[in-house]
Protein backbone atom coordinates (compact mmCIF):
# COMPACT_ATOMS: atom_id res chain seq x y z
CA UNK A 1 0.00 0.00 0.00
CA UNK A 2 1.16 3.75 -0.53
CA UNK A 3 2.13 5.35 2.77
CA UNK A 4 3.83 8.84 3.68
CA UNK A 5 5.95 7.84 6.42
CA UNK A 6 8.11 10.08 8.60
CA UNK A 7 11.42 8.06 8.67
CA UNK A 8 12.87 10.45 11.74
CA UNK A 9 11.66 13.67 13.22
CA UNK A 10 12.89 16.75 11.62
CA UNK A 11 12.37 15.61 8.10
CA UNK A 12 9.61 15.58 5.84
CA UNK A 13 7.49 12.79 4.81
CA UNK A 14 8.21 10.16 1.98
CA UNK A 15 5.73 8.17 -0.05
CA UNK A 16 6.62 4.59 0.29
CA UNK A 17 5.24 1.21 -0.71
CA UNK A 18 5.04 -0.80 2.64
CA UNK A 19 2.82 -4.32 3.72
CA UNK A 20 -0.52 -3.85 4.20
CA UNK A 21 -0.48 -4.32 8.15
CA UNK A 22 -2.75 -7.20 9.28
CA UNK A 23 -4.84 -7.20 12.14
CA UNK A 24 -3.95 -9.09 15.68
CA UNK A 25 -6.48 -10.29 18.09
CA UNK A 26 -8.62 -7.44 18.86
CA UNK A 27 -7.69 -5.27 16.14
CA UNK A 28 -9.43 -3.86 13.20
CA UNK A 29 -8.17 -3.59 9.46
CA UNK A 30 -9.25 -0.23 7.90
CA UNK A 31 -9.13 1.08 4.38
CA UNK A 32 -8.46 4.86 4.89
CA UNK A 33 -11.10 6.94 3.66
CA UNK A 34 -9.99 10.28 4.78
CA UNK A 35 -7.83 11.20 6.92
CA UNK A 36 -7.43 15.27 8.83
CA UNK A 37 -4.25 17.24 9.42
CA UNK A 38 -3.77 18.49 12.73
CA UNK A 39 -1.65 20.94 14.20
CA UNK A 40 -0.35 17.48 16.40
CA UNK A 41 1.17 16.06 13.54
CA UNK A 42 3.75 19.33 13.04
CA UNK A 43 4.62 18.90 16.96
CA UNK A 44 5.55 15.16 15.74
CA UNK A 45 7.15 16.30 12.47
CA UNK A 46 9.20 18.49 14.56
CA UNK A 47 10.02 15.84 17.28
CA UNK A 48 8.30 18.25 19.88
CA UNK A 49 6.37 15.20 21.42
CA UNK A 50 7.96 12.24 23.56
CA UNK A 51 7.79 8.50 22.43
CA UNK A 52 7.41 9.28 18.60
CA UNK A 53 7.83 5.72 17.10
CA UNK A 54 10.40 6.31 13.65
CA UNK A 55 9.86 5.09 11.49
CA UNK A 56 5.91 6.44 11.84
CA UNK A 57 3.31 6.75 9.42
CA UNK A 58 1.40 9.89 11.08
CA UNK A 59 -2.39 10.71 11.08
CA UNK A 60 -5.21 10.60 14.38
CA UNK A 61 -8.40 11.71 12.44
CA UNK A 62 -8.81 8.99 10.17
CA UNK A 63 -12.29 7.76 8.98
CA UNK A 64 -12.11 4.59 7.13
CA UNK A 65 -14.15 1.23 6.46
CA UNK A 66 -13.63 -2.11 8.55
CA UNK A 67 -12.46 -4.28 5.76
CA UNK A 68 -11.22 -6.77 8.33
CA UNK A 69 -11.50 -7.96 11.71
CA UNK A 70 -8.94 -10.07 13.98
CA UNK A 71 -10.18 -12.42 16.78
CA UNK A 72 -11.70 -11.21 19.86
CA UNK A 73 -13.52 -8.22 18.04
CA UNK A 74 -17.44 -8.09 18.46
CA UNK A 75 -18.39 -4.45 18.25
CA UNK A 76 -16.92 -3.91 14.69
CA UNK A 77 -18.18 -5.63 11.31
CA UNK A 78 -16.55 -5.83 8.36
CA UNK A 79 -18.49 -3.01 6.35
CA UNK A 80 -18.46 -0.67 9.09
CA UNK A 81 -17.58 2.93 8.89
CA UNK A 82 -15.43 3.87 11.78
CA UNK A 83 -13.00 6.30 12.91
CA UNK A 84 -9.87 5.90 14.32
CA UNK A 85 -8.96 9.22 17.12
CA UNK A 86 -5.18 9.95 18.92
CA UNK A 87 -6.45 7.27 21.93
CA UNK A 88 -4.94 4.41 20.57
CA UNK A 89 -4.60 1.72 23.28
CA UNK A 90 -4.30 1.85 27.12
CA UNK A 91 -3.40 -0.55 30.07
CA UNK A 92 -6.91 -0.53 31.79
CA UNK A 93 -5.44 -1.44 35.04
CA UNK A 94 -3.20 1.60 36.11
CA UNK A 95 -4.96 4.06 38.88
CA UNK A 96 -5.88 6.61 36.26
CA UNK A 97 -7.14 3.98 33.53
CA UNK A 98 -9.92 2.59 36.70
CA UNK A 99 -10.78 6.06 37.29
CA UNK A 100 -12.01 7.07 34.47
CA UNK A 101 -9.01 8.84 33.57
CA UNK A 102 -7.73 6.94 30.81
CA UNK A 103 -6.50 10.04 28.59
CA UNK A 104 -3.44 9.70 31.61
CA UNK A 105 -2.70 6.32 31.44
CA UNK A 106 1.32 6.31 31.35
CA UNK A 107 1.32 3.41 28.70
CA UNK A 108 -1.31 4.40 26.61
CA UNK A 109 -0.52 4.60 22.52
CA UNK A 110 -1.38 7.45 20.11
CA UNK A 111 -2.11 6.94 16.62
CA UNK A 112 0.05 8.27 13.97
CA UNK A 113 2.27 8.16 17.03
CA UNK A 114 3.96 5.85 19.25
CA UNK A 115 1.68 3.52 16.65
CA UNK A 116 1.22 3.87 12.49
CA UNK A 117 -2.01 6.36 11.42
CA UNK A 118 -3.70 7.11 8.61
CA UNK A 119 -1.13 8.99 5.80
CA UNK A 120 -1.70 5.86 4.45
CA UNK A 121 -4.19 3.43 2.15
CA UNK A 122 -4.82 1.25 4.93
CA UNK A 123 -4.33 1.64 8.77
CA UNK A 124 -5.06 -1.66 11.71
CA UNK A 125 -6.45 -0.64 15.04
CA UNK A 126 -7.67 -1.58 18.53
CA UNK A 127 -10.97 -1.95 18.06
CA UNK A 128 -12.38 -0.93 21.40
CA UNK A 129 -10.62 2.65 20.91
CA UNK A 130 -12.15 3.07 17.39
CA UNK A 131 -15.63 5.05 17.14
CA UNK A 132 -18.54 3.53 14.97
CA UNK A 133 -19.67 6.83 12.81
CA UNK A 134 -22.95 8.41 11.67
CA UNK A 135 -24.68 7.90 8.04
CA UNK A 136 -25.71 11.73 6.68
CA UNK A 137 -22.19 13.21 6.93
CA UNK A 138 -19.07 12.81 4.28
CA UNK A 139 -15.54 10.97 5.18
CA UNK A 140 -13.91 14.07 4.75
CA UNK A 141 -16.21 16.15 6.42
CA UNK A 142 -16.24 13.69 9.81
CA UNK A 143 -12.13 13.37 9.84
CA UNK A 144 -12.45 16.69 11.78
CA UNK A 145 -14.41 14.98 14.19
CA UNK A 146 -11.79 13.05 15.64
CA UNK A 147 -9.69 15.05 17.17
CA UNK A 148 -10.22 18.87 17.19
CA UNK A 149 -13.84 17.69 17.85
CA UNK A 150 -13.07 15.35 20.61
CA UNK A 151 -9.99 17.41 22.02
CA UNK A 152 -12.40 20.75 21.46
CA UNK A 153 -15.40 18.88 23.40
CA UNK A 154 -13.04 17.46 26.33
CA UNK A 155 -12.04 21.55 26.37
CA UNK A 156 -15.72 22.93 26.85
CA UNK A 157 -16.38 20.28 29.45
CA UNK A 158 -13.53 21.35 31.43
CA UNK A 159 -14.77 24.71 31.30
CA UNK A 160 -17.93 23.66 33.61
CA UNK A 161 -21.32 25.24 32.95
CA UNK A 162 -19.66 29.07 32.15
CA UNK A 163 -21.81 30.71 30.48
CA UNK A 164 -19.40 33.31 28.96
CA UNK A 165 -16.94 31.49 27.01
CA UNK A 166 -14.22 33.06 25.43
CA UNK A 167 -12.24 30.79 22.71
CA UNK A 168 -8.34 32.00 21.70
CA UNK A 169 -7.18 30.56 18.64
CA UNK A 170 -9.58 30.45 15.60
CA UNK A 171 -8.95 27.27 13.88
CA UNK A 172 -10.17 23.84 13.77
CA UNK A 173 -11.17 22.97 17.44
CA UNK A 174 -12.07 26.72 17.90
CA UNK A 175 -14.76 26.44 14.21
CA UNK A 176 -16.17 23.21 15.53
CA UNK A 177 -16.60 24.39 19.87
CA UNK A 178 -18.20 27.72 18.85
CA UNK A 179 -21.01 25.65 17.26
CA UNK A 180 -21.03 23.15 20.43
CA UNK A 181 -21.35 26.00 22.62
CA UNK A 182 -23.38 28.12 20.57
CA UNK A 183 -25.72 25.45 20.59
CA UNK A 184 -25.91 24.95 24.46
CA UNK A 185 -26.59 28.72 24.60
CA UNK A 186 -23.27 29.70 25.88
CA UNK A 187 -22.28 33.54 24.62
CA UNK A 188 -19.24 33.30 22.75
CA UNK A 189 -16.21 35.56 22.50
CA UNK A 190 -13.53 34.87 19.96
CA UNK A 191 -10.21 36.39 20.08
CA UNK A 192 -7.88 35.89 17.25
CA UNK A 193 -4.44 36.85 15.98
CA UNK A 194 -4.24 40.97 15.78
CA UNK A 195 -5.59 42.35 12.80
CA UNK A 196 -7.25 39.71 11.39
CA UNK A 197 -10.68 41.18 10.74
CA UNK A 198 -11.68 38.26 8.15
CA UNK A 199 -11.52 35.82 10.64
CA UNK A 200 -13.16 37.78 13.42
CA UNK A 201 -15.88 38.56 10.90
CA UNK A 202 -16.05 35.11 10.27
CA UNK A 203 -16.25 34.33 13.93
CA UNK A 204 -19.20 36.91 14.21
CA UNK A 205 -21.21 34.87 11.30
CA UNK A 206 -20.68 31.52 13.01
CA UNK A 207 -22.51 32.76 16.04
CA UNK A 208 -20.27 34.81 18.25
CA UNK A 209 -21.03 37.64 20.10
CA UNK A 210 -18.04 39.16 19.78
CA UNK A 211 -14.83 38.61 18.60
CA UNK A 212 -11.65 40.46 18.01
CA UNK A 213 -7.83 40.92 18.44
CA UNK A 214 -6.00 38.71 21.16
CA UNK A 215 -4.74 41.87 22.72
CA UNK A 216 -7.41 43.26 23.63
CA UNK A 217 -9.93 43.15 26.52
CA UNK A 218 -12.67 41.25 25.49
CA UNK A 219 -16.19 43.90 26.30
CA UNK A 220 -17.23 41.62 29.27
CA UNK A 221 -15.53 39.57 31.97
CA UNK A 222 -15.31 35.77 31.09
CA UNK A 223 -16.32 32.52 32.94
CA UNK A 224 -13.91 30.49 31.03
CA UNK A 225 -10.92 30.95 28.70
CA UNK A 226 -10.27 28.28 26.03
CA UNK A 227 -6.66 28.31 24.66
CA UNK A 228 -6.43 26.70 21.42
CA UNK A 229 -3.14 28.39 20.00
CA UNK A 230 -0.46 27.33 20.95
CA UNK A 231 0.97 30.86 22.41
CA UNK A 232 2.17 30.55 26.04
CA UNK A 233 1.80 34.16 26.30
CA UNK A 234 -1.96 34.09 25.88
CA UNK A 235 -2.14 32.44 29.67
CA UNK A 236 -1.71 35.63 31.26
CA UNK A 237 -3.97 37.54 28.72
CA UNK A 238 -6.28 34.68 29.71
CA UNK A 239 -6.27 35.21 33.10
CA UNK A 240 -7.22 38.72 32.79
CA UNK A 241 -9.72 38.01 31.19
CA UNK A 242 -11.94 35.87 33.48
CA UNK A 243 -13.23 37.08 36.44
CA UNK A 244 -13.49 35.69 39.96
CA UNK A 245 -13.52 31.57 39.93
CA UNK A 246 -13.11 31.72 36.01
CA UNK A 247 -11.11 29.08 34.48
CA UNK A 248 -8.52 29.28 31.60
CA UNK A 249 -8.24 25.88 29.81
CA UNK A 250 -5.26 24.68 27.43
CA UNK A 251 -6.73 22.73 24.78
CA UNK A 252 -3.02 21.91 22.71
CA UNK A 253 -0.60 19.75 23.10
CA UNK A 254 2.10 21.72 23.01
CA UNK A 255 2.74 25.70 23.64
CA UNK A 256 5.65 28.11 23.94
CA UNK A 257 6.68 29.00 27.16
CA UNK A 258 4.09 31.28 29.66
CA UNK A 259 5.58 34.19 30.37
CA UNK A 260 5.99 35.00 34.44
CA UNK A 261 3.23 37.02 35.39
CA UNK A 262 1.50 38.84 38.85
CA UNK A 263 -0.10 36.33 41.23
CA UNK A 264 -2.98 39.23 41.45
CA UNK A 265 -3.93 37.59 37.70
CA UNK A 266 -4.34 34.25 39.61
CA UNK A 267 -6.23 35.52 42.54
CA UNK A 268 -9.76 34.88 43.04
CA UNK A 269 -9.24 31.77 42.29
CA UNK A 270 -8.65 31.87 38.89
CA UNK A 271 -7.45 27.85 37.54
CA UNK A 272 -5.24 27.20 34.60
CA UNK A 273 -5.42 23.73 33.36
CA UNK A 274 -4.52 21.91 30.25
CA UNK A 275 -6.72 19.36 28.53
CA UNK A 276 -4.69 15.64 27.95
CA UNK A 277 -5.91 13.45 25.36
CA UNK A 278 -9.32 12.02 25.26
CA UNK A 279 -11.26 9.57 26.66
CA UNK A 280 -13.80 6.74 24.85
CA UNK A 281 -16.35 8.62 26.93
CA UNK A 282 -15.29 11.46 25.44
CA UNK A 283 -15.87 10.66 22.34
CA UNK A 284 -18.94 8.85 22.49
CA UNK A 285 -20.42 11.91 24.00
CA UNK A 286 -19.56 14.35 21.33
CA UNK A 287 -20.16 12.07 18.25
CA UNK A 288 -23.71 11.63 19.62
CA UNK A 289 -23.86 15.47 20.34
CA UNK A 290 -22.19 16.44 17.03
CA UNK A 291 -24.52 14.45 15.10
CA UNK A 292 -27.72 15.85 16.80
CA UNK A 293 -26.80 19.51 16.38
CA UNK A 294 -25.61 18.70 13.44
CA UNK A 295 -21.49 19.90 13.89
CA UNK A 296 -21.25 20.87 10.22
CA UNK A 297 -17.12 21.49 8.74
CA UNK A 298 -15.87 21.66 5.35
CA UNK A 299 -12.68 20.65 4.32
CA UNK A 300 -9.91 21.07 1.93
CA UNK A 301 -9.00 17.53 0.43
CA UNK A 302 -5.51 16.94 -0.66
CA UNK A 303 -4.69 13.42 -1.89
CA UNK A 304 -2.44 11.70 -0.34
CA UNK A 305 0.89 12.11 -1.49
CA UNK A 306 0.36 16.15 -1.00
CA UNK A 307 0.41 15.33 2.88
CA UNK A 308 3.55 17.36 2.98
CA UNK A 309 1.96 20.06 1.14
CA UNK A 310 -1.22 19.84 3.57
CA UNK A 311 1.19 19.92 6.27
CA UNK A 312 3.15 22.68 5.26
CA UNK A 313 -0.07 25.20 4.40
CA UNK A 314 -1.19 24.34 8.07
CA UNK A 315 2.16 25.37 9.47
CA UNK A 316 2.25 28.54 7.86
CA UNK A 317 -1.37 29.64 8.52
CA UNK A 318 -2.22 29.44 5.36
CA UNK A 319 -5.28 27.19 5.26
CA UNK A 320 -7.59 28.51 2.89
CA UNK A 321 -9.08 27.29 -0.27
CA UNK A 322 -6.40 29.13 -1.67
CA UNK A 323 -3.55 26.36 -0.63
CA UNK A 324 -2.01 26.14 -4.44
CA UNK A 325 -2.45 23.06 -6.31
CA UNK A 326 -1.76 21.95 -9.63
CA UNK A 327 -4.79 19.86 -10.11
CA UNK A 328 -7.69 19.94 -8.08
CA UNK A 329 -8.75 17.29 -5.99
CA UNK A 330 -10.90 14.97 -8.12
CA UNK A 331 -14.22 13.66 -6.28
CA UNK A 332 -14.25 10.14 -8.25
CA UNK A 333 -10.53 9.34 -6.35
CA UNK A 334 -11.92 8.69 -3.39
CA UNK A 335 -9.19 6.79 -1.97
CA UNK A 336 -6.57 9.01 -0.82
CA UNK A 337 -8.00 12.51 0.60
CA UNK A 338 -6.41 13.81 3.34
CA UNK A 339 -9.12 16.67 4.85
CA UNK A 340 -7.19 19.30 6.06
CA UNK A 341 -9.24 20.92 8.78
CA UNK A 342 -12.35 23.03 7.98
CA UNK A 343 -12.17 25.54 5.46
CA UNK A 344 -15.44 26.70 7.21
CA UNK A 345 -18.18 26.08 9.13
CA UNK A 346 -21.57 27.60 8.15
CA UNK A 347 -24.47 25.97 9.14
CA UNK A 348 -26.61 29.24 8.38
CA UNK A 349 -24.05 30.99 5.52
CA UNK A 350 -23.77 28.13 3.70
CA UNK A 351 -25.55 28.97 0.72
CA UNK A 352 -24.26 32.36 0.24
CA UNK A 353 -20.43 30.79 0.61
CA UNK A 354 -21.41 28.58 -2.58
CA UNK A 355 -23.16 31.64 -4.25
CA UNK A 356 -19.96 33.43 -3.72
CA UNK A 357 -17.89 30.24 -5.24
CA UNK A 358 -19.97 30.03 -8.29
CA UNK A 359 -19.31 33.39 -8.91
CA UNK A 360 -15.94 33.40 -8.24
CA UNK A 361 -15.72 30.14 -10.32
CA UNK A 362 -17.73 31.43 -14.03
CA UNK A 363 -14.61 34.03 -13.75
CA UNK A 364 -10.95 32.23 -14.64
CA UNK A 365 -7.95 33.70 -14.47
CA UNK A 366 -4.52 31.97 -16.00
CA UNK A 367 -3.19 32.37 -12.37
CA UNK A 368 -5.40 29.59 -10.99
CA UNK A 369 -5.92 28.35 -7.34
CA UNK A 370 -7.64 25.39 -6.93
CA UNK A 371 -10.45 25.45 -4.01
CA UNK A 372 -12.64 21.92 -3.21
CA UNK A 373 -15.40 22.73 -0.86
CA UNK A 374 -17.80 19.48 0.38
CA UNK A 375 -20.84 21.23 1.93
CA UNK A 376 -23.15 18.34 1.58
CA UNK A 377 -21.47 15.11 -0.15
CA UNK A 378 -20.56 16.52 -3.11
CA UNK A 379 -17.27 18.49 -4.41
CA UNK A 380 -17.87 22.07 -5.64
CA UNK A 381 -14.45 22.66 -7.29
CA UNK A 382 -13.52 26.81 -7.95
CA UNK A 383 -10.65 27.89 -9.64
CA UNK A 384 -9.66 31.45 -8.60
CA UNK A 385 -6.39 33.24 -8.82
CA UNK A 386 -4.86 34.25 -5.56
CA UNK A 387 -5.49 38.25 -5.46
CA UNK A 388 -9.59 37.32 -6.07
CA UNK A 389 -9.25 34.55 -3.46
CA UNK A 390 -7.91 37.14 -1.09
CA UNK A 391 -10.37 39.54 -1.85
CA UNK A 392 -13.07 37.11 -0.28
CA UNK A 393 -13.42 36.97 3.49
CA UNK A 394 -14.27 33.59 3.57
CA UNK A 395 -11.10 32.65 2.05
CA UNK A 396 -9.33 34.75 4.92
CA UNK A 397 -11.31 34.11 7.54
CA UNK A 398 -10.31 30.48 7.17
CA UNK A 399 -6.34 31.53 7.11
CA UNK A 400 -5.87 32.06 10.96
CA UNK A 401 -5.28 28.17 12.28
CA UNK A 402 -3.87 29.68 15.64
ZN1 LIG B 1 -3.53 2.76 32.20
ZN1 LIG C 1 -4.95 16.06 16.58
Amino acid sequence: MRAMVLAAPGSSLELRDVPVPRPGPGQVLVKVRACGVCRTDLHILDGELCGIRSPVIPGHEIVGIATEVGPEVHTIHAGDRIGIPWLGHTCGSCRHCRSGRENLCSAAQFTGCTQDGGYAEYAVADARFCFLLPKGFSDTELAPWLCAGLIGYRTLRMAGDARRVGIYGFGAAAHIVAQLARHEGREVFVYTKPGDVAAQAFARELGAVWAGDSDVRAPAELDAALLFAPVGSLVPKALADVGKGGTVVCGGIHMSDIPQFSYDLLWGERQIRSVANLTRRDGEEFIELARRIPVRTTVVPFALERANEALETLRNGRLTGAARCSKCPDDRDRRSHLALFPLAVRPRGEARCLERLRRIRCNRSPEMTGLALRPRGRYLLATLDAREAASHSFMQASRSDT
